[in-house]
């Protein structure tokens, strides 16, 4: 099981670091900017989980404007981290992940060349094969995500999570997944380069 949480950091990213210690788990942070909390991109790093770069700004229309606009962004958020951690990561996730479609409204196709751009570049993007459902718009309750959450069966199970300050149920629920996918014999794994990526299909 490999659990990701995006957009962080955020104020509870140090409750998800202590659930995670005491399973012995370890997940990935797909991080953006977010000066706030610049103490832990380090701390998410010393933990021994994987910092992986999502994005700067997190802003659709100006990241997807151009491909060099995407890259600019993805650039900020490499240095960003690195001056943070030390850490040079090449383990990204697209703003929407690769099959977003709301890029059409900036881009005609830039996904497409985004996804083989990336890799030619040397990075590695990932996607999604399950979901807590904790984006999905309407406010969920900790019962509910852990539900959506707890039914996969996949060997590897790359599992979309969030960690921002509007997400406290996200927290809530996480001891009670890691406990029902630790019951059926998984491991909780920081993703690398070699993991499951759960590609979708591109839609733009
Ligand atoms: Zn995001």
């Amino acid at each position: 099981l490999y659990m990701t949480f995006d957009d962080g950091p955020s104020k509870y990213t140090d409750d998800i670091l202590d659930i995670l210690d005491q399973y012995g788990a370890k997940a990935t942070f797909f991080v953006m900017y977010q000066p706030d909390y610049s103490h832990m991109y380090k701390e998410i790093v010393d933990r021994g989980h994987a910092i992986a770069l999502h994005t700067y700004s997190h802003d659709y229309a100006s990241i997807y404007s151009s491909d060099s606009a995407y890259f600019r962004d993805l650039q900020k958020i490499s240095d960003y981290v690195y001056n943070q951690t030390g850490v040079r990561t090449n383990l990204i996730r697209f703003p929407g992940g690769g099959s977003n479609t709301i890029s059409r409204d900036y881009n005609y196709g830039i996904m497409s060349r985004l996804t083989r751009e990336v890799e030619n570049r040397g990075y590695v993007y990932f996607d999604w094969n399950a979901s807590n459902e904790d984006a999905n718009g309407r406010a969920m309750s900790w019962q509910q995500i852990r539900d959506a959450a707890i039914g996969y069966r996949q060997q590897e199970i790359v599992m979309l999570m969030h960690d921002t300050n509007a997400k406290y149920t996200t927290v809530q629920a996480l001891p009670s997944i890691i406990e029902h996918y630790q019951a059926r014999g998984y491991h909780c794994l920081a993703l690398t380069e070699d993991s499951e990526t759960a590609h979708h299909g591109v839609n733009n």
